[in-house]
């Protein structure tokens, strides 16, 4: 191009920013517990400009009809794994390069976004080191699609306390997540994922051990004592970030909210003083009941002593679930997804199966995980000038939650991803 007409070029004012009206069928606020209907988001740009019942659309809005949808903000999974592809755990861990790794995380990112998820806390990267801060930061330059993203990079646990378990001593085997022990050991720990881009922290306060096993649950050791797990918080907090804890039971998950923890994960045996500590402390529970269901659509295939342990858990997290559900405790969406990521909206199917209504289990992942993510300022719910990150599935999912695996429409900073 002749330097000239480029230069001419330059002068051409910058577009006007797209200006989008949503009519929609039916419309979650992500707050309120009720579905509107008449309801028309007009977006502008990358922000939502005005909600409203038959607002008049603008002139020259493109105009998106979604008249059997309901529309609902961008979902938010507080709890994934966008560098597992459903292959066997030490398979990913020992078979599988870091670029191979990398490039299905790509893959497992525009899937997530495309089954409605526009944000996602990634709680680490299960021995993919710092791969997740180079997903988030490819996803926000553009080079591929994928959901707003919070990395935890590789988490923390103590000298014993991480798979793969039961190799030889005499071999190096690389673990999935950091170990580090001692107030000096966690504290570096945590100012290296800080510096490498960490968002968020996670710590594992119990996990897996050799040692006696319950055939009837998942058994689980505490890890870190109440002052490594105060430094961590401490550690992470000077840069603003929060901490999470994948935790079983209720001693380990008791030590972690006296430490300043933001979320339990999991949490499938915490018993009523526990809860009664998170309301107390406003910490999330992110219960991922999916993870512990996958592969039990017909537990007769497992072998018996698993089979055993795994009914076992599956029912105690039914009944702990259920439990939660009576008392003030801020729920959180998340999957633990370490595959099948276009399977997210499953996890809204269990939790409506188990009891929560279903206007409240879309509110868990919007305003609630929202608000764990501390992002409650930019997205989470669908009012004037916040983000535009807007999603719809198909048919009433207070009639039917299925249709949270029916998205048909996918709106993320203002871009549509995906539209009838
Ligand atoms: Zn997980």
């Amino acid at each position: 191009m002749p330097r000239s007409l480029f230069a001419a070029l330059m002068l051409v004012p910058a577009a006007l920013p797209q200006v989008t009206a949503i009519r929609c069928g039916r419309f979650f606020d992500g707050r309120n517990l009720t579905l509107r209907e008449s309801v028309t988001i007009v977006t502008e740009g990358n922000r939502i400009r005005e909600v409203g019942a038959s607002l008049a659309i603008p002139a020259g809005a493109q105009v998106i009809d979604l008249p059997k949808a309901t529309v609902m903000p961008g979902l938010v999974d507080s709890h994934t794994h966008m560098f597992l592809h459903g292959a066997p755990y030490e398979d990913s861990l020992l078979k599988r390069s870091l670029q191979y790794r990398a490039i299905w995380a790509t893959v497992a990112a525009r899937k997530t976004l495309l089954a409605g998820f526009t944000s996602i806390r990634d709680l680490e990267t299960e021995g993919a080191w710092y791969g997740d801060t180079a997903l988030r930061d490819a996803i926000n330059d553009g080079l591929v699609i994928g959901p707003r993203m919070q990395a935890a990079t590789r988490a923390l646990s103590i000298t014993g306390g991480y798979t793969p378990y039961g190799y030889s001593p005499d071999v190096d085997v690389p673990r999935g997540a950091q170990l580090a022990d001692g107030i000096d050991g966690v504290r570096k720990a945590v100012r290296e994922q800080l510096a490498n881009g960490a968002d968020v922290i996670k710590i594992y306060a119990d996990h897996r051990r050799r040692g006696a096993h319950d055939p009837d649950m998942l058994t689980a050791y505490p890890t870190f004592s109440f002052e490594e797990m105060k430094t961590i918080v401490e550690e992470a907090a000077k840069a603003g970030a929060k901490v999470a804890a994948h935790v079983y039971h209720s001693q380990a998950a008791q030590t972690a909210i006296r430490a300043g923890v933001a979320s339990l994960e999991h949490g499938m045996y915490l018993d009523g003083e526990t809860f009664r500590l998170m309301a107390e402390k406003g910490v999330y529970w992110v219960p991922t009941l999916m993870a512990y269901l996958q592969g039990m659509e017909d537990p007769s295939k497992l072998p018996p002593a698993r089979r055993r342990m795994m009914l076992g858990t599956v029912s105690r997290h039914k009944e702990t679930f259920q439990r939660a559900l009576k008392l003030p405790v801020k729920i959180a969406l998340g999957t633990d997804l370490s595959g099948n990521h276009e399977n997210a909206g499953q996890e809204f199917v269990w939790m409506v199966q188990y009891g929560m209504k279903p206007l409240e289990a879309l509110r868990s992942s919007t305003l609630g995980a929202s608000g764990l993510m501390g992002w409650q300022d930019r997205i989470g719910t669908i009012e004037a000038g916040k983000l535009a990150d807007i999603t719809a599935v198909d048919g009433d999912p207070v009639a039917d939650i299925t249709s949270m695996k029916r998205t048909v429409f996918v709106m993320k900073d203002g871009v549509i991803y995906k539209r009838p």
